[in-house]
C-alpha cells in the first residue's frame, strides 16, 4: 500500500518521481503529492485523486530540482483530500516527510506536541512524525539524529523518507514493517517502496530491514540501526526487466496478467519438475527438508486470495501427505495467541511478501520456534527474507490489484511442495511420473481455456446487471468458488458469495430465485454426481446457472443455462484450471459496467497496513 519515491542527484527529480509514482499507483491511489528542494527552497504540491492529476498540477510550475520525494496514498487516518495527502511538513515547510504505515500512538504524541505549541493541519497519523522530528531539530540536533530520536518515540509501522531545506544534500529513510528500498545509481540515488519504481533507472538496490535508518546522499549512503549501531548493507542486483511491468498491448494489467498465466505457471514450474524421479526439486526448502517432512502439523497463514490458495493447499497436504493442516487468516492468527509447537511448519503465503498481517503472524510463529516458510512472488520481499526457507512463485510482477496469475502461481508451488514431500513419503514413482505428466500439460490447458474468452464475454453481458451472485464448488473447488466470488466483488462491486455446494442448503438457498445467478464449478470428478444434485436443487428454484464443466460432459448442458467447458486434469491440479474462467467472467462483467479493473475503489495492492 502507498507508493513512496525519492530522488537525489543532478537531474530534475520531478519527471522521475511522477513516473515512479505511476508505476506504484496500484499500491494506493486516493491522493498523491510531491515535495522538492531547490537551492534551499521547498515546494510542495498535493492533489486528491490520481497521479495524472498531480502531474498536471506540476506542469505549470517550475519545479526543476535535484532532490525530491513523492507519495501516492492509501488513506488509513483521515479522508483522502489534499490536506491529508503526503508529503507532510513542519510549520515553515523546511522539513518534509512521506510515510507508509500506521503510527499507533499518534494521538498521545499529537496531544503532547500540541501542548508544546506545534500546529497540526491534517487528520493523519503521519503528521506527528514530522513535528516530532522538528521538535528535535529545535533542540539543535541534525536531521539524521532528529529522525532517529523521533522514531524511538513512535509505535506502529513505517516506511518513511524525510528531506530538509537546511540539509539539502540528503534524504533520510527508515523502515519498520513497511517496505523501503534504495536504488543505487551513478552520482545519483533513488528510493522507493517497491523496486517497480526504480527498475527504469537502476538494477542495483539495497533493501532496508526493520529497525534500520539510512542517510542517502547523491554519491553514497550510510546505514545504522535505530539504536545507533553502524551496519553494512549489501547491494543486490535485480534480474527483472522494465517490459515485465508494462501493459504489453493489453487494455488493462488484469487482462494481461490473466492471459499471461500459461507463461507464469510455466515459470513457476521451470526447472523444478524431475521426470526420472517423478518428483519436484525446490532449492529454497532443501536446508529445512528434514524438519519439514517430520512436521506433526502444517498451518497455512495468509490473507485474501492467498488465503484461498492456502485452502487448496490444505486439501493437497491432507490428501497426499496425511499431515493435519489448518488454514488461518493471518490477521486472526497472530492476535489469539495461537498454539504453536516446535514440530509445526507454518507456510506464509503473500504475493507481495509484504502483507502486514502475514508478516506479523510470521514473526510471532518464528518466536514460538516453528519452522516458518514463505511462498511469495516478490523476490527479496520481507517475508522471503525473514522466513527459514521457502519457494518463490516466479509469476513476474503482478500490477492488477485483483490477484490472478499470483493465485495460479501459488497453487503451482503448493502442488510442487506436495509432490516433493509425497514422493519422500508414500507416493510411488509411477504415481509421481503420472503427476509430472499432468503438471506439464497445465499451461497448454490454460491456453485452451483462455481461448474461450469471447464466449465468456457473452455470458458476462447476460449477467452484468445482476446485484448478487452465488459461487458453489466442492472439495478442491470450494476454495475456487470463494476466489471466483472474491474476484467479482473486488472489481465489479457486485455482492457475491462462495459456498461449499452442499452447504448452500443451509442458508443461501433462501436467496435463490429467477434473479440469482449461480456459478457451479462442476468438473467430472468424484463429487460430480453430488454437485449435479445441487444443480437440480437450484434449478427447481429457478436460479440461473452457469457451470464450469468438463469438456466431454454433454449431460450438463441440459441442466444449466450456460456452460463453460474446460479440459480435465487430476484433482490436485484442477483449481489451476477452474479458476481461469472465473477470472475472465469477473473481468468482463466489470469492464461492461465501465469500471477500472486495475484500480478498484478502496482497494490497494500489497496491503502493508494491519
Ligand atoms: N497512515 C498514513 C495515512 O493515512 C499513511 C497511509 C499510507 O500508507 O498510504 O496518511
Amino acid at each position: 500500500m502507498c507508493g513512496i519515491v525519492g530522488y537525489i542527484g543532478k537531474k530534475n527529480c520531478v519527471p522521475i518521481i511522477i513516473e515512479g509514482l505511476k508505476r506504484l499507483e496500484y499500491r494506493g491511489y486516493d491522493s498523491a503529492g510531491i515535495a522538492v528542494i531547490n537551492e534551499a527552497k521547498s515546494t510542495v504540491i498535493k492533489n486528491k485523486g490520481k497521479v495524472s492529476l498531480l502531474e498536471k498540477s506540476t506542469e505549470n510550475v517550475n519545479l526543476n530540482s535535484p532532490l525530491g520525494l513523492g507519495h501516492t496514498r492509501w488513506a488509513t487516518h483521515g479522508i483522502p483530500n489534499e490536506i491529508n495527502s503526503h508529503p507532510h511538513c513542519n510549520h515553515d515547510q523546511s522539513i518534509m516527510l512521506i510515510h507508509n504505515g500506521i503510527i499507533e500512538n499518534y494521538q498521545v504524541l499529537k496531544t503532547m506536541l500540541i501542548k508544546s505549541g506545534f500546529k497540526f493541519i491534517s487528520d493523519t497519523d503521519s503528521e506527528v512524525i514530522v513535528h516530532l522530528i522538528d521538535s528535535f531539530v529545535h533542540k539543535g540536533y541534525g536531521l539524521f539524529k532528529s529522525v532517529r530520536f523521533a522514531l524511538n518515540e513512535v509505535e506502529g509501522t513505517y516506511g518513511i523518507a524525510v528531506i530538509s531545506t537546511k540539509e539539502p544534500d540528503k534524504i533520510i529513510v527508515a523502515k519498520k514493517g513497511s517496505p523501503l528500498v534504495i536504488g543505487i545509481g551513478e552520482n545519483e540515488n533513488y528510493l522507493a517502496s517497491d523496486v517497480n519504481a526504480l527498475i527504469a533507472h537502476t538494477k542495483h538496490v539495497v533493501y532496508l530491514e526493520d529497525g534500520e535508518i539510512a542517510e542517502v546522499y547523491a554519491d553514497r549512503f550510510t546505514a545504522k540501526t535505530i539504536e545507533d549501531e553502524d551496519i553494512q548493507k549489501e547491494i543486490i542486483e535485480l534480474t527483472m526487466n522494465l517490459d515485465e511491468i508494462d501493459r504489453g498491448g493489453y487494455p488493462t494489467f488484469m487482462l494481461k496478467e490473466i492471459m499471461e498465466q500459461p507463461d507464469s505457471v510455466t515459470n513457476s514450474m521451470r526447472g523444478r519438475l524431475i521426470f526420472e524421479e517423478g518428483t519436484a526439486k525446490l532449492g529454497g526448502l532443501e536446508a529445512v527438508l528434514n524438519k519439514l517432512i517430520h512436521s506433526k502439523r502444517f498451518i497455512i497463514s495468509a490473507c485474501g486470495t492467498s488465503w484461498h490458495a492456502g485452502l487448496v493447499g490444505e486439501y493437497m497436504f491432507e490428501q497426499f501427505l496425511r499431515i493435519p493442516t489448518e488454514v488461518e487468516y493471518a490477521s486472526e492468527f497472530r492476535y489469539r495467541n495461537p498454539i504453536i509447537n516446535e514440530d509445526d511448519t507454518i507456510f506464509f503465503i503473500s504475493q507481495s511478501g509484504e502483507t502486514a498481517d502475514t508478516l506479523a503472524a510470521m514473526k510471532e510463529a518464528k518466536r514460538k520456534g516453528a519452522l516458518v516458510l514463505g511462498i511469495c512472488n516478490v523476490v527479496g520481499s520481507s517475508i522471503a527474507r525473514e522466513s527459514d526457507g521457502g519457494v518463490y512463485i516466479h509469476a513476474g510482477p503482478e500490477i492488477g490489484v485483483a490477484s490472478t496469475k499470483a493465485f495460479t502461481g501459488q497453487l503451482t508451488v503448493l502442488a510442487l511442495i506436495t509432490m516433493l514431500l509425497a514422493r519422500k513419503k508414500d507416493m510411488s514413482l509411477a504415481d509421481g511420473k503420472a503427476l509430472y505428466n499432468e503438471f506439464i500439460q497445465i499451461p497448454e490447458k490454460i491456453n485452451r481455456i483462455l481461448a474461450l474468452n469471447e464466449q465468456i464475454e457473452k455470458i458476462a453481458e447476460e449477467f452484468k446487471d445482476s446485484n448478487n451472485f452465488l459461487y458453489l464448488g466442492r472439495g478442491y473447488n470450494f476454495p475456487v468458488a470463494l476466489e471466483g466470488a472474491l474476484k467479482l466483488k473486488e472489481i465489479s462491486y457486485i455482492h457475491a458469495e462462495g459456498y461449499p455446494a452442499a452447504e448452500m442448503k443451509h442458508g443461501p438457498i433462501a436467496l435463490v430465485d429467477e434473479n440469482m445467478p449461480v456459478v457451479f464449478i462442476a468438473p467430472k470428478d468424484s463429487t460430480y454426481d453430488k454437485i449435479v444434485s445441487n444443480i437440480q436443487e437450484i434449478k427447481a428454484r429457478k436460479g440461473r446457472i452457469i457451470a464450469i464443466a468438463s469438456e466431454h460432459d454433454e449431460e450438463i448442458d441440459k441442466l444449466v443455462d450456460f456452460t463453460i467447458k474446460i479440459p480435465d486434469t487430476v484433482r490436485i491440479l484442477m483449481p489451476m484450471l477452474t479458476v481461469v474462467p472465473l477470472q475472465l467472467l469477473a473481468y468482463h462483467i466489470a469492464m461492461k459496467k465501465g469500471l477500472n479493473v486495475d484500480q478498484p475503489r478502496n482497494l490497494a495492492k500489497s496491503v502493508t497496513v494491519e
